[in-house]
């Protein structure tokens, strides 16, 4: 054999057509272990495992026969260990003399197992990663929304405790507290842009005796009524807040001093002719509209001077403070 091919940097084995091994080199031998009389004169196929001697008979003679070569044939050979090598086969089918021999030039495939063996498990390890970033993905997304349910939640219960801060518990009615807020506002609003208003003090006249005669559950029934009429007949612009007590309040924006007057006495006159569960309930009250050098404690203090008269001047009345000033 030629040096060359002696040492060609694959294995190098002819065959019989019957598979008899007539020649290898050296670089099969040393790869293999074998001696050269351990595969010369021996069938290839007796260091081939029963499976892949099924594969040579069914792939590589027809193969041969047919075609007169073989291309890429993927087969596995035992060493002298019994070790099974994975190769690469190609085949060539010459005629020498008369004699038919097959060339069969075979390269050794573990490295590039391992190679691909290395390949299909970082896939596989990326493929499983990707899995688990899909599946936090799908988490956070999760609770994201849990978050955001959350807070929609929470912003309903702010909205609800933020009525209830400024909401009267017995009637409904917004509470002082609110009506300061209002004050307030209408107070800036005329001070900066001229806007008047008007602020209306309601008292219930001789209340006290409704409780003493009737019981306090009747009272809070009385007060409940008065709210009801009192929010029935105001406008929408106009605010009724319960200040406490059988005391409410009304603010009436953009509203003179004989506008306020005329809603003033249709309230007195719808509460006077309610029909009550205890015969008669009347109310007093006292107005004031703003004016220039106002202050939310003095607008407060002329309405009550008002309610006050109203009161001395024998109830079930209405007083504005241009009145008695
Ligand atoms: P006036 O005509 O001068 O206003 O007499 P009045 O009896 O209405 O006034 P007074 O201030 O003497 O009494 C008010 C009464 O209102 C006393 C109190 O028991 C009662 N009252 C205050 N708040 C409530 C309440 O929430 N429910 C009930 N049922 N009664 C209340
Ligand atoms: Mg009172
Ligand atoms: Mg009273």
């Amino acid at each position: 054999m030629d040096e060359r091919l002696k040492y060609a940097p694959c294995g190098y084995v002819s065959i019989t057509h019957k598979g008899m091994v007539t020649d290898v080199n050296q670089t099969f031998l040393d790869l293999m272990g074998y001696q050269p009389e351990d595969l010369v004169d021996q069938h290839l196929e007796s260091i081939m495992s029963t499976a892949n001697k099924l594969i040579f008979h069914s792939y590589f003679y027809p193969q041969i026969n047919l075609n007169g070569h073989v291309e890429e044939l993927f087969i596995s050979l035992k060493d002298k260990e019994k070790q099974s090598i994975p190769f690469i086969l190609n085949g060539r089918r010459f005629e020498n003399d008369g004699v038919e021999v097959i060339d069969c030039v075979l390269v050794q495939m573990r490295k590039r197992i391992d190679y691909e063996q290395e390949l299909r498990s970082a896939k596989k390890q990326i493929e499983e990663a990707y899995w688990e970033k899909d599946q936090a993905l799908a988490k956070l997304e999760q609770i994201h929304k849990e978050i955001e349910q959350k807070q929609a939640e929470l912003m309903e219960i702010n909205a609800v405790l933020v009525e209830l801060s400024v909401t009267d518990k017995l009637t409904g009615l917004k509470n002082r507290r609110f009506f300061q807020e209002k004050l307030e506002e209408q107070m800036n609003l005329y001070g900066e842009q001229g806007l008047l208003f008007s602020l209306v003090i309601i008292d219930i006249d001789h209340f006290k005796q409704v409780n003493d005669t009737w019981g306090h559950q009747m009272g809070d029934d009385v007060l409940e009524s008065l709210a009801k009429i009192l929010t029935f007949h105001v406008r929408e612009e106009d605010m009724v807040a319960r200040l406490g007590g059988e005391e409410f309040v009304l603010i009436l924006p953009n509203t003179t001093e004989p506008e306020s007057k005329k809603i003033a006495e249709r309230l007195r006159a719808a509460v006077a002719e309610s029909s009550w569960e205890i015969g008669s309930i009347k109310v007093s009250m006292g107005i004031a509209t703003s004016s220039p050098g106002d202050s939310e404690t003095s607008i407060l203090k002329n309405a009550d001077k008002a309610l006050y008269a109203s009161k001395e001047n024998g109830r079930n009345q209405v007083t504005h403070i241009m009145e008695i000033k």
